[in-house]
């Protein structure tokens, strides 16, 4: 077991954290119990050390002095669960590939795409998809985004469309951010290939997309309502579609996409080949699958458990310095490419404006913002012209950047799962990382 060297210089009120600290220590044996687990399961053990949260279920509690018309509900949490001082080096199970890039058989100049961009072996979800998906299986493919799912789907395809060059693939995602990346990951994989795309997602200005639909696509990524909106008007043709992907499913299905994705799915021809990703299972979803897909296999992969593998600390404020206190942790050096969880719109609108004030370049992506907007705050911090970015959890879906150093809630997250899909965006592959929750002091 190692310790993570990666820690925060502790200031202020953050030295404060060690009250509610609770030892733990972690063995090979503990490997995939989770966190979670160990937090909530033996919740009678743990200790009672904050008066005010120390309700050890997620709960509410109302907030009178919220300065607004009656109280405002806000989550209550027991703080140990946000703390994780000795995180173990990795609890991935070590995956053997079974395939190298080279043995799928896949295009040779798909291969050299892909050794190109320094991929060098198949990651789980990969290994065991990619051959499936070139038998022309439907396929469901349980797996969290990090696990290398979208060359999984996206790399057989390539080379089905490179041998047929009139195949047409939808690719349906929950976000518009998501849509981008997915295609960015095909231009990375079709350099020099001419195969087109184009992204039909909603907030967003439809004519470039109709202009977009008129030119021949290889790949159409996009929203449930704005695609269907699409296939409503008459621009794109769901007859000519011969792969669908459902990516994310079980965040589309959160964001009330249920009912555009059976339209969707019910307009396509029922020979296409429907790929389905998800990182979890639920009734809702069981009955899409059984609905639409045809003699699925699944392949499930695990990604590493964050709650056990990123060092966790909570960080003690007083009401009046929670800005100050957040400021002085920024001032740390290791502080290097931060994401910082704020609860609402204007609150985290403001809050990346009163670090940019203070001298701390920083950006703000959250639902008020343009298409546009996000874009450049994302590519801002991607490229490291802007140290932290602040953002709501749903703007915050489906977003990719590497080598985030620290995660900070600034504001409590609503659940325990929206808190591992925080931290999640840390320590990602092989790295580091620290994730810090703002506790108020009583
Ligand atoms: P995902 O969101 O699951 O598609 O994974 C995204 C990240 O994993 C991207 O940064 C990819 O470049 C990276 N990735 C995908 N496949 C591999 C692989 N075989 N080896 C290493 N990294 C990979």
């Amino acid at each position: 077991m190692e310790q993570n060297t990666n820690r925060p210089v502790r200031r202020a009120n953050y030295r404060n954290a060690s009250p509610t600290k609770k030892r733990r220590t972690f063995s090979s044996s503990s490997f995939n119990s989770g966190f979670k687990n160990n937090q909530r399961g033996n919740h009678k053990n743990r200790p009672h050390s904050d008066g005010k949260f120390s309700n050890f279920k997620t709960g509410y509690r109302n907030r009178s002095n919220s300065g607004r018309n009656g109280a405002r509900k806000i989550p209550t949490f027991d703080p140990s669960q946000f703390i994780n001082t000795n995180p173990i080096e990795t609890n991935e199970e070590v995956y053997v590939p079974k395939h190298k890039f080279t043995d799928f058989g896949l295009e040779r100049k798909l291969v050299t795409a892909v050794l190109n961009n320094k991929l060098t072996s198949p990651s789980p979800i990969q290994d065991q998809i990619i051959p499936l998906i070139l038998e022309g299986r439907d396929v469901i493919g349980l797996a969290q985004t990090g696990t290398g799912k979208t060359a999984a789907f996206l790399l057989p395809l390539i080379h089905k469309t490179l041998k047929e060059y009139s195949r047409q693939t939808l690719i349906l995602t929950p976000t518009r951010e998501l849509a981008l990346q997915i295609q960015e990951e095909l231009r990375k994989f079709t350099v020099g290939n001419k195969i087109y795309s184009t992204v039909c997602v909603g907030g967003t200005n439809i004519r470039p997309q109709i202009q977009g639909l008129r030119r021949k696509n290889h790949f159409i990524i996009g929203t449930p309502g704005r695609v269907l909106d699409l296939i409503e008007r008459g621009h794109l043709k769901p007859q000519y579609l011969r792969t669908v992907v459902l990516d994310e499913a079980d965040r589309m299905l959160d964001m009330g996409f249920i009912h555009d994705m059976r339209k969707i799915l019910e307009d396509i021809p029922s020979d296409h080949e429907t790929l389905f990703f998800s990182a979890t299972m639920s009734k809702d979803i069981e009955k899409l699958v059984n609905d639409f897909l045809n003699d699925p296999v699944t392949i499930s992969v695990r990604k590493k458990d964050v709650t056990n593998s990123i060092f966790q600390d909570v960080v003690r404020y007083h009401h009046h310095d929670k800005f100050k206190t957040l400021t002085d942790l920024l001032v740390g050096e290791e502080f290097k490419r931060v994401l910082i969880f704020g609860a609402m719109k204007h609150s985290v609108e403001k809050l990346s404006q009163e670090l940019n004030s203070a001298g701390i370049k920083s950006d703000a992506i959250h639902g008020n913002k343009s298409h546009g907007q996000r874009q450049a705050a994302l590519k801002r911090f991607k490229s490291g012209n802007a140290r932290v970015l602040v953002a709501t959890d749903v703007a915050a879906r489906g977003i990719h950047v590497d080598n985030v150093s620290h995660v900070i809630n600034y504001d409590l997250p609503n659940t325990f799962e929206d808190y591992v899909h925080r931290i999640g965006r840390t320590g990602r592959g092989k790295e580091k990382g620290t994730a810090l929750t703002f506790i108020q002091n009583t």
